[in-house]
């Protein structure tokens, strides 16, 4: 075996998706030999499928920007996204002929539309700068002395000799791309501690069954409020789609950053569909319509204050019949349907699956790692990037810049 921090002996890359393979150009164009290692055919499949195949790689926020995005672990990455910015993500790119489009949201995109286009540029500048890249490869251990890493250990039992290793392996969704989370095993076996990690970004199952009937029904300009026991922790405002005992869409999905097992039960979602309208003001709204239409059914009445495709729901989860006339609506039932249309409960049962889930929150703890070098403080001359490590962020193009900030971050420190 070649002595560690030999001449010989390579910097070694573990993961070749966005985190892994920004670690590995930047360890090699200051010099040093990396070798990547992929258990995949080839290299960040997860890269392909992200924004919708479109890729949706970064921003045009500011760091500071960025970090109100992260919903866990933020102060960690302070460090990482001022030392590589969005700005220096998009430079990257277009250095390398991609060009990039901003859309809504501030989101930068390719204008060819190709995540593929994404990966191109990773892979050929890998090339460029030397990374010798091994895939079909599964790194199953690291092995270290004197709490250094010495080797690392993959299927089949052969040893690669390390002078340094960058875990880039990604979280636990979408399985079939590789991303199994497999490096949480190689960390925590080597002292790391995790925080839990949890499928985030992911669909959200729901108890109430009217949702079979509303399947497809996608609602806008509303509030989510979720509620853990009986106390208010998050609230977004947007738009999301009901299906069947589920709910998915932009505003579910954040929603679900906040929600972690396994007493899912405690969580419950109240969904305002007038959030423009105190209930006070809703109630005389109602008491006005209810007016104009005295001797019209209630199904009709409901046709000014909601869109034709909401009718229909809030007409059955109200109880009253559709065709009760309008004048024969109680006070009592006026105040229901108030606290009905300014919350309609959605209880949580659970998540959708690691197929669904767009990413994971949580993993290596931040505790562990030096945010300034992306070091372990536990195991020297290991370097921990990407969505392998704790920290965890909206959608956005967040998750990406992540991965390159700390994949960069790590790629500067190695010697
Ligand atoms: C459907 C979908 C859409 C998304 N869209 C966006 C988007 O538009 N914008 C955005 O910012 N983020 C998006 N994301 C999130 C983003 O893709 C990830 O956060 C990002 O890919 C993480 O990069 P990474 O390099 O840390 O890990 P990964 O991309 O998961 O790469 C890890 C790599 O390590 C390899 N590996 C794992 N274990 C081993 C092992 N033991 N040995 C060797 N190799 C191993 C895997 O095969 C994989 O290639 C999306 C995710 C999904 C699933």
């Amino acid at each position: 075996m070649a002595e560690n921090g030999g001449k010989n002996t390579k910097v070694i890359v573990i993961g070749g998706g966005p985190a892994g393979l920004m670690a590995a150009i930047q360890t090699a164009c200051r010099g040093r030999e990396v070798r990547l290692l992929e258990k995949e055919p080839e290299p960040a499949r997860k890269l392909l499928l992200t924004g919708e195949g479109r890729c949706n790689l970064t921003s045009t926020l500011r760091p500071v920007e960025v970090i109100e995005k992260v919903f866990t672990g933020a102060s960690f990455l302070y460090s990482a996204l001022y030392q590589f910015t969005p700005e220096d993500t998009r430079r990257f790119f277009e250095d390398r002929g991609l060009r990039l489009k901003e859309e809504r949201g501030r989101r930068l995109y390719p204008a060819s539309d190709r995540a593929e286009d994404v990966k191109k540029v990773l892979l050929e500048e890998a090339v460029r700068q030397g990374v010798e890249i091994l895939t079909g490869v599964e790194v199953k251990e690291i092995i270290t002395s004197g709490q250094e890493v010495r080797e690392v250990k993959i299927s089949g039992g052969r040893a690669f000799p390390a002078r340094a290793a960058v875990l880039a392996t990604g979280g636990k969704s979408y399985p079939g791309t590789g991303s199994d989370g497999s490096g949480y095993r190689l960390a925590s076996r080597l002292g790391h501690n995790l925080v839990e990690p949890e499928l985030a970004l992911v669909p959200l199952k729901v108890k109430e069954n009217w949702t079979k009937e509303a399947a497809g029904l996608k609602l806008k300009n509303v509030e989510l409020r979720l509620f853990y026991q009986e106390n208010k922790i998050f609230s977004s405002y947007g738009e999301f789609i009901v299906e069947e005992n589920k709910i998915t869409g932009a505003e579910a999905l954040r929603l679900s950053c906040h929600i972690t097992g396994p007493d899912y039960h405690n969580y419950r979602i109240a969904v305002d569909l007038k959030p423009a309208l105190t209930g006070e003001k809703l109630k005389r709204r109602l008491q006005r319509d209810f007016d104009r239409y005295s001797n019209k059914h209630f199904k009709t009445a409901l046709g000014d204050l909601l869109p034709a495709y909401l009718r229909p729901v809030v007409v059955r989860l109200s109880g009253i019949s559709p065709d009760r006339i309008c004048h024969q609506i109680t006070a009592g039932e006026r105040e229901s349907l108030v606290r009905l249309l300014k919350g309609i409960e959605l209880n949580v049962t659970g998540k959708g699956s690691e197929n669904e889930a767009i990413i994971t929150a949580g993993g290596i703890a931040a505790a562990d790692i030096n945010p300034g070098t992306m070091e372990s403080r536990i195991v020297r001359g290991l370097y921990c990037t990407g969505e392998v490590l704790e920290p965890a962020a909206y959608t956005g193009g967040h998750n990406l810049q992540i991965a390159f900030s700390t994949g960069y971050l790590a790629g500067s420190q190695i010697n």
